[in-house]
């Protein structure tokens, strides 16, 4: 995955909550709330803002989480043994609403399949009860336009809804450019609010043909070339990502006017 360390925290904080509640969005999403005390000190800066996200496997309620010092945290994780170690994966805050005495935070969930089951943090997010513990680690955002960027062109697939979402939801009412977003069905990015110079083009992936991220890079590769000040964003599967970017430089966008990131692997 690239890293932008400028945005991310020098001293990212470990905070512990607990799932309130796991609700179905969407056939491809399911949104699990957390909550507590601690989460009302989490520095929300919207736009695509992630954490890393920490829960406890197996039926036990016994969250280990590891140490943190400075942005240091792998080795002490490496360290907790096998049977107690926690899964760890990246997460994107879909909402977070702050109350006198704590905070609520929203993940989305894509739901993935695995040979017929729900695997990873799909399998956990699907069967989250309310009291289950969760440790999230603050990472900062990734967007980092240029100081005068004249537009933008958001490109991801459903992993990177959740960041896109947040991006439109807190670009500035003139904003303009384009939103190119790839899911499993149309229902999964209804509805996506975006400033009225921000064209959002949702494509639905035929899952039995379509290869993930096919459908969002011939829509990229569709577009006028972007104008030098412009400022991209692309992020999802892993070959989406390096070829959207590619696509972008050779279309003649500077490489330090493109974020990029691999949300995941197929
Ligand atoms: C900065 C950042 C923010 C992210 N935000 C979100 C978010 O808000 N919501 C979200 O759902 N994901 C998000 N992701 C992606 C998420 O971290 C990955 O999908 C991760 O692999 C999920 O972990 P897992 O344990 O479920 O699967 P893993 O253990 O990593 O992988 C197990 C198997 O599942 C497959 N798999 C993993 N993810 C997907 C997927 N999305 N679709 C199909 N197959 C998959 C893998 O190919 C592998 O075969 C984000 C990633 C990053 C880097």
């Amino acid at each position: 995955m690239a890293t932008y360390p400028r945005l991310m925290p020098s001293d990212p904080r470990m905070f512990t909550a607990e799932v309130v509640r796991s609700t179905r969005l969407s056939p491809s999403f399911q949104r699990v709330t957390i909550a507590s005390a601690e989460l009302a000190g989490f520095d929300w800066r919207g736009l695509d803002h992630w954490f890393r996200l920490f829960f406890p496997l197996g039926d036990t309620t016994d969250l280990q989480l590891p140490d943190v010092s400075g942005r240091l945290w792998w080795k002490s994780y490496l360290a907790i043994p096998d049977d107690k170690r926690p899964h760890c994966s990246n997460y994107t805050v879909a909402g977070y609403r702050r109350f006198d005495d704590h905070a609520e935070l929203d993940i989305d969930v894509v739901l993935h399949w695995n040979d017929g089951r729900l695997g990873g943090v799909a399998g956990w997010a699907s069967s989250a009860r309310p009291g289950s513990p969760v440790g999230i680690l603050d990472q900062g955002v990734l967007f980092d336009p240029p100081a005068g960027t004249s537009s933008y062109l958001l490109v991801a697939d459903e992993s990177g809804l959740p960041a896109v979402r947040g991006i439109l939801r807190d670009l500035p009412p003139d904003a303009v450019g384009t939103a190119i977003i790839e899911v499993p069905a149309p229902e999964d990015a209804a509805p996506v609010q975006a400033p009225p110079g921000v064209r959002v083009c949702v494509l639905a992936r035929n899952d039995s043909t379509d290869c993930v991220g096919a459908c969002a890079l011939q829509a990229l590769a569709e577009l006028d070339a972007p104008r030098d000040d412009a400022y991209a964003f692309v992020v999802g599967e892993s070959s989406l990502a390096t070829r959207g970017r590619r696509a972008l430089c050779r279309a003649g966008l500077a490489k330090d006017r493109i974020t990029f990131s691999g949300f995941w692997k197929a």
